[in-house]
């Protein structure tokens, strides 16, 4: 039931009917008997920095924010995290009373989490780490693991010069590779992961040389429609253990709750099997 005391949530992006968020966070409320509701927002580009300014306050609790506009939630933040301002990009929006607003990321911590349920023994600091990509997430990516104990990262980008800004940013234990390099710096790592976008929804996946990996190496891949990328798939076939992205999709899911409703999602509810029903698996 929705009260006058309700605790307001959501998700904003473009497209948004597609987000799994929605399900995840109103069946954790349900469990917990949280007097709140998270809810889709969807804003085009042009109308989105007025959509947030105009929720200063806190009206709204906050937003987990998603594609495209990571980078422009950034920007309209007061309060900036380290680790947002690490990955120069914020996927939680806290609007304070005082009309402030906090910008956070997540998403580093939803992929170690994901690493620590489907990976158990991988420990990120024992052998180099391949990062595919140099978007927002492939930045976030390469700070958490700076931050878990990583001493060696590979970043590959088909457009060297994204790389490049990356290990400019992070530091020597960063370093930048083209995708024609990929092989090279495939090889010896404990873990490979797919930050980039290729593989979405049914797109052709990426033509990455997963053979050069370790026979050990853990393969991940952030896109989670579908399930299984062609990325993954291929490391399956390969024997390579696997992480999948909707793991990492809960794992930054929890902390946001906390942000949002000032508790820890409830022990209990079966978020995964909820999720990968919407996915019609
Ligand atoms: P982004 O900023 O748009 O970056 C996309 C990256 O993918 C760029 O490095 C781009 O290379 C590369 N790329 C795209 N298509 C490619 C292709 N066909 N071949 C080679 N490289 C290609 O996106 P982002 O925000 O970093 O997100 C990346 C992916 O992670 C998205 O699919 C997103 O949905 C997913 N993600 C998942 C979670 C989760 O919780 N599971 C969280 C965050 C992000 P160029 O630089 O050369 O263009």
């Amino acid at each position: 039931m929705i009260t006058g005391a309700t605790r307001l949530a959501g998700v904003v992006g473009q497209p948004i009917s597609h987000s799994m968020s929605p399900i995840l966070h109103n069946a954790w409320l349900a469990a917990a008997g949280i007097d709140g509701v998270y809810v889709p927002f969807a804003v085009t580009p042009e109308a989105f920095a007025a959509f947030v300014n105009g929720l200063r306050g806190g009206s709204v609790a906050g937003l987990n924010v998603t594609v495209p506009f990571k980078t422009q939630a950034l920007a309209l933040a007061d309060t900036i995290t380290d680790r947002a301002r690490l990955a120069q990009a914020a996927n939680v929006l806290v609007f304070q009373e005082d009309g402030g607003i906090l910008a956070d990321n997540t998403d580093g911590l939803g992929l170690l989490a994901a690493f620590a349920q489907q990976a158990p023994g991988f420990d990120p600091a024992a052998a180099p780490l391949a990062i595919l990509g140099a978007g927002g997430a492939a930045r976030g990516a390469a700070a958490a693991f700076l931050s878990a104990g990583a001493t060696d990262i590979r970043v590959i980008n088909r457009t060297l010069a994204r790389a490049q800004e990356i290990a400019a940013d992070l530091g020597p234990a960063v370093r930048a590779y083209g995708l024609d390099q990929a092989a090279q710096a495939f090889e010896g790592v404990g873990a490979l992961i797919n930050a980039t976008s290729a593989g979405l929804s049914g797109s052709a996946g990426l033509d990455a040389p997963l053979a050069a990996t370790p026979s050990t190496a853990v393969v991940m891949d952030m896109v989670y429609k579908p399930l299984i990328t062609p990325f993954l798939a291929q490391a399956r076939a390969l024997g390579r253990p696997t992480v999948d992205g909707l793991a990492m999709l809960i794992g930054q899911a929890v902390p946001s709750f906390a942000a949002f409703y000032g508790q820890t999602p409830p022990p209990g509810v079966d978020v995964r099997t909820l999720a990968k029903q919407a996915l019609g698996l």
